[in-house]
């Protein structure tokens, strides 16, 4: 088929359960998806370890996003072109990594200057261990210590009052990071964020087919905000335990009526069986 349709999609309290962290709830979207030869890019705030080994579950090839945007992992051979080198990337076994964000332990560097001058309180994955970790997620401890393999990223618990969370967020720009909020931690990292790998990634595919691509994300929480709107459909998932993330129009808005999984089937098989021989929009 002429592959139109490129899927980006959160994972905690989107493919997965908020709690249990299950997706069979999404089993027939995801076949009709690969049915389809539609891609589904993941797009997380998780590490590689975590989605790697999710990627692997669900028999998924296609190139990912980790770490909020962090850096984005492409199978070797999956563009069959020259790829371009304006983003800087290394080699790492069967993927190349292509790197948007900074490295945890100048990211930690500088959290220790920041924190010299500005006292707020929270806790880190640094100083957390897996087995509280574990306690605060419900992942198994085995889990727990794929989530701490952190590249690109520090994940912060917010012990400080609510309100002065931007604040935190604003000072820590004029460091060079930014504060991303996710469904269960903020995450602070590098200068990106989920729309800016997401985007390159696009450029490869209608490269690759010499088309438009139209590009639907996925997502519950604030960290998804600039994946949702960049994209030409944003579907955003209904969660149990916070907000919708804040969206400026956006000309294609989808809300789902169910959480989580559930949402992401019905909205995802809505969409696409209306829209697969018609495409609900040309970009
Ligand atoms: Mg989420």
């Amino acid at each position: 088929m002429d592959n139109k349709y490129i899927i980006s999609t959160d994972l905690d309290g989107t493919l997965l359960d908020h709690n249990t962290y299950k997706f069979n709830k999404a089993a027939p979207a995801l076949e009709y998806c690969d049915d389809m030869q539609i891609p589904i890019i993941f797009n997380t705030s998780k590490t590689f370890s975590e989605t790697e080994k999710l990627r692997k579950q669900l028999n998924n090839n296609h190139p990912f996003i980790i770490e909020n945007g962090a850096a984005v992992y492409v199978p070797k051979e999956y563009f069959e072109m020259a790829e371009p080198s304006s983003v800087p990337r290394f080699d790492a076994g069967e993927y190349w990594v292509y790197k948007f964000g900074i490295n945890r332990s100048e990211i930690l560097s500088r959290l220790t200057t920041f924190a010299a001058s500005h006292p707020y309180s929270y806790k880190g994955f640094k100083s957390t261990t897996t087995r509280e970790l574990s306690k605060d997620t419900g992942l198994t401890l085995e889990q727990a210590a794929a989530a701490k393999e952190r590249q690109f990223s520090e994940p912060v618990a917010w012990l400080d009052k609510p309100e002065k969370l931007n604040e935190f967020s604003q000072h820590l720009n004029l460091f060079g990071l930014n504060c991303i909020q996710g469904g269960r931690y903020s995450h602070v990292i590098g200068q990106t964020n989920k729309a800016k790998p997401l985007l390159f990634l696009k450029e490869l595919y209608q490269q690759k087919y010499n088309n438009n691509q139209i590009l639907i994300s996925l997502g519950d929480s604030p960290n998804d905000r600039e994946m949702l709107e960049c994209a030409d459909i944003a579907v955003v998932i209904e969660s149990p335990s916070h907000q919708d993330p804040i969206l400026n129009t956006h000309p294609h808005l989808i809300r789902s009526r169910f959480q989580g999984p559930m949402g992401w089937n019905e909205s995802m098989l809505n969409l696409l069986q209306t829209n697969t021989e018609k495409p609900a929009i040309n970009v």
